[in-house]
């Protein structure tokens, strides 16, 4: 195995989940190699890249031609071809691609991603879907999901809490969440003590465990 930079990232299919995460990876400082079987995706995509080829991912051969096995991670952005999704995951993991992440468009399809070797399974649709039932439904302004069911989140804070102190709202006690932090727009992030005041207009930087945080933006 070659030393693969693990800021290398290979991305299979460049639809629009495809190609949004090989945009932001390359904005975040990664490398990122584009994979398509459409040549007029990959003539698109070919000056935005760091590099781009085409070929059929479901191909062992093609996927060794292209150097895939310079690469530590890939992304599969094939959804609505589920045999292509799996079949290339498949192939990926035949090829010991060490970590693979891959979309898919049902629960089925993600189980049987699992079952072929992806290590990481988005569900684009739903997990934002999700996103913004609850921020609509909550204080909730955004949520970082830690993994262990552990999260970061911001919180608009309730009404009441407005000009009283960390102290005084307890909501350690009472919600089992601690208030890490204050950001007010236009202002840094003021790291909270036990009496820092909660202004108007700010957001509340929160951790705890999910349920906690979603108990707390929806009290
Ligand atoms: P999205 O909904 O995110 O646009 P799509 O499933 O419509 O996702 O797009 C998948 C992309 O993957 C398309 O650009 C398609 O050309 C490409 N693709 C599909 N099958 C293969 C394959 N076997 N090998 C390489 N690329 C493929």
């Amino acid at each position: 195995k070659t030393e693969a930079g693990s800021d290398n990232v290979v991305v299979i299919g460049l639809g629009r989940f495809g190609g949004q995460v090989a945009e932001s990876l390359l904005f975040l400082g990664h490398e990122v190699m584009g994979v398509d079987e459409n040549t007029r995706i990959v003539q698109q995509w070919s000056d935005r890249l760091t590099h781009v080829v085409q070929a059929d991912s479901t191909d062992e051969d093609a996927l060794t031609q292209v150097g895939i096995r310079e690469f530590s991670r890939a992304v599969v952005g094939i959804g609505t071809d589920i045999e292509a999704s799996v079949l290339t995951v498949l192939t990926l993991s035949e090829l010991g691609m060490p970590e693979i992440w891959a979309k898919a468009i049902s629960v089925k399809h993600g189980k049987i991603l699992t079952s072929v070797g992806a290590d990481h399974v988005i569900y684009p649709e739903a997990t934002m879907g999700e996103r913004v039932a609850r921020l609509i439904a909550s204080r909730l302004l955004d949520l970082v999901d830690l993994g262990d069911g552990d999260a970061i989140a911001t919180v608009r804070p309730p009404e009441d809490a407005i000009g009283r102190t960390i102290t005084d709202l307890g909501v350690r006690t009472t919600y089992g969440v601690t208030i890490v932090g204050i950001k007010t727009p236009g202002a840094g992030i003021e790291w909270a003590t036990p009496q820092t005041v909660v202004p108007d207009g700010c957001a509340l930087i929160v951790s705890g465990s999910i349920d906690q945080v979603q108990r707390f933006a929806t009290a």
